[in-house]
């Protein structure tokens, strides 16, 4: 059988690994093929695109915007994007100032709890113009504030805790229209987590594409619903273990196993999408 992880993340936002190494951890895996998702950006795609071709490994363009339907934050995978598409890198440069503004205002909000943390900090341990709450995490432990990652998001960078800034995030309809324009599918990333099911029909009606039915985070019982639902609403099907690396001590990465079929679906629908969009253009040139 062959397996592919659809969900990863590089050093490009806020995972560890570059994306060499995440794709030497691929091949030893023994996988068939991989999506990098990473949060906002797909300037990591270039170098895992010729990483994966060195290593005879499939590569799926990809990326993992954060959008919001009615009051619920939803992540949206687009798989496939052209990763040079005009609007799509414009509203992504827009995210990362959002992002960047927002370690500005989380820094601001540790230093009125006496925490000495400084941006600059966060941004050198960043390195990269779509960082979140895991890297003022990271400067948080290594600054000696706290002693691991989960006690930072406990104590200051969860929801409603002190530190915690909310972000401005597009509409759900209008990311997977982004997605769409820039020639991608539009999948519901870890549907599981987001404890708001009854948002999918009307995310389908916007031309939703697909539904991530495996996921670390699903139980099992979780991952048999989705995929119930996602043949139920003909939706296509992905998977991935949402890998950041050494983060939190053993990569995920391979720990979700999605059986290369859906892969195939994948592409069919590219492919079945590319032709459409040929045969209106062709239309539109031969009408009178
Ligand atoms: P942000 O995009 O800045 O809101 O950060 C969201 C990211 O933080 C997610 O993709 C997770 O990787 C990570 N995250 C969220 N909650 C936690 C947590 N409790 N512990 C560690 N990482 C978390
Ligand atoms: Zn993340
Ligand atoms: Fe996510
Ligand atoms: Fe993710």
């Amino acid at each position: 059988m062959k397996f592919a992880d659809l969900h990863l993340h590089t050093n490009f936002s806020d995972g560890t690994y570059t994306p060499e190494e995440l794709t030497g951890r691929a091949v030893e895996l023994g996988l068939a093929a991989v999506a990098l998702t990473d949060h906002d950006t797909v300037e990591g795609c270039a170098r895992m695109e010729a990483a994966c071709a060195r290593a005879g490994l499939e590569f799926l363009p990809a990326t993992e915007l954060t959008a919001e339907v009615e009051g619920n934050e939803l992540h949206l995978l687009g798989y496939f994007v052209d990763t040079a598409n005009p609007r799509l890198l414009a509203e992504m440069t827009r995210f990362q100032q959002v992002r960047q503004n927002r370690v500005r205002e989380m820094v601001a909000r540790l230093n009125q709890f006496d925490i000495p943390l400084q941006a600059d900090a966060v941004f050198a341990l960043a390195n990269c113009r779509s960082p979140g709450r895991p890297h003022v995490a990271r400067a948080l432990v290594m600054g000696g504030f706290c002693s691991s990652l989960d006690e930072a998001f406990e104590r200051f960078l969860k929801k409603h805790r002190p530190a915690w800034v909310p972000k401005f995030k597009m509409s759900g309809l209008d990311a997977i229209e982004l997605i769409h324009q820039a020639e991608g599918l539009a999948v519901m990333a870890h549907p599981g987590l987001n404890h708001a099911d009854e948002i999918i029909p009307a995310l389908v009606r916007a031309g939703l594409d697909g539904l991530e039915c495996f996921h670390t985070k699903h139980t099992p019982s979780a991952s048999e619903r989705y995929l119930r639902l996602a043949q139920e609403l003909g939706l296509l099907i992905t998977g991935g273990s949402d890998c950041h690396g050494l983060s939190k001590g053993k990569p995920l990465i391979g720990t979700v196993k999605v059986p290369y079929e859906y892969v195939e679906q994948l592409k069919a629908a590219i492919a079945r999408r590319k032709s459409n969009a040929s045969a209106a253009r062709s239309a539109l040139r031969t009408a009178p």
